[in-house]
């Protein structure tokens, strides 16, 4: 399988990417849900492989994942700025209303809406109201999307609802069993939620002849399910929640925030395994030793303390 990945750069060169850090990320993901145990990275921009290098061995570092990285002598010189931009007039979060016809005007669906809400007594759901430039309604709502969608479009006569939320959230589904497919659970997700923006990333094997999946969504829908938390998938009910997100730095290594809020030492040129600099760690022949605990352990490891904390407050502070 090839995946091709988008790197933005940092404000200046000798800052850390921090789209770096989350395509890194997001690659450990889908490695550790295939079960890889080796990774092939063809770099393209040879002028950033050492910052390629040592975030992968940050990212990594819990993993026995083998990484090789193939970087090219001359540099293509890839337009790495030339982004993707969003539509300005679609906005990033919201429920976009319009009614049929537009026999309407704003004001007057603003005045429906307002009124329906009142009655629902879902008023206070709402943080802000605007127009879109071809004329649409848009609410941002501080909770409860697919319930005030539902008031709106059940309510008031001839008007359409969508959910717009371009915020991407990792959820996992556990204790599916062993015959689920990708495609059942999917469909399942997506009848569940009426949304088509819910897809299932990956299915691996786990405990007791169960399976669990890895499925993203849009921060409405995620938190929909999180909600409900419990799911009947095919013969067996399985359970949602969010993944867990333990941030790092990989600045100076510690967690709790990332590289751009950064106040601790610089470790980017330090090696992964002994905490020297001068080599990677694929290269060290030193003892594993930890800057952080100053102990005898490789830095991020299952025993490294503050590893263990960052992972508790992760899931303390699970909404
Ligand atoms: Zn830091
Ligand atoms: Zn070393
Ligand atoms: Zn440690």
């Amino acid at each position: 399988m090839v995946y091709q990945i988008t790197v933005e750069p940092g404000k200046d060169s000798n800052e850390p990417s921090e789209s770096l850090y989350n395509a890194t990320t997001l690659l450990k993901e889908l490695a550790i849900d295939q079960n890889r145990s080796n990774l092939m990275i063809a770099h393209a921009n040879a002028q950033r492989s050492l910052e390629l290098r040592k975030t992968l061995e940050c990212i990594f570092a819990n993993t026995n994942i083998a990484i090789q990285v193939s970087t090219p002598q001359r540099q293509p010189a890839p337009n790495t700025r030339q982004l993707k931009r969003k539509d300005p007039k679609e906005p990033s979060t919201g429920l976009v209303v319009s009614c049929e016809g537009k026999e309407k005007t704003y004001a007057e669906l603003l005045m429906d809406i307002k009124n329906k809400l009142q009655v629902a007594g879902a008023l206070d759901k709402v943080n802000s109201v605007r127009k879109t430039k071809a004329g649409d309604l848009v609410l941002s709502l501080k909770e409860g999307e697919m319930e005030v969608k539902s008031i709106i479009t059940e309510e008031i006569e001839r008007t359409n609802a969508r959910i717009v939320d371009h915020r991407r959230t990792i959820l996992h589904v556990k204790q599916l069993d062993a015959i689920t497919t990708a495609e059942e659970l999917q469909e399942r997700l997506r009848a569940e939620t009426g949304n088509e923006d819910v897809t299932v990333r990956s299915m691996r094997p786990a405990y007791g002849e169960t399976q669990s999946a890895t499925v993203e969504a849009n921060e409405a829908t995620a938190k929909h399910l999180c909600k409900i938390g419990r799911l009947k998938v095919g013969m067996v009910y399985c359970f949602v929640s969010r993944r867990l997100d333990v941030r790092r730095c990989h600045r100076c290594w510690s967690y709790g925030h990332i590289a751009s809020n950064c106040r601790g030492e610089d470790r980017r040129n330090k090696c992964y395994n002994c905490g020297h600099e001068g080599h990677i760690a694929n290269a060290c022949k030193n003892p594993a030793y930890c800057p952080l605990c100053k102990e005898d352990h490789r830095a991020g490891t299952g025993v490294c303390r503050p590893f263990g904390k960052a992972l508790r407050q992760a899931r303390n502070a699970q909404p």
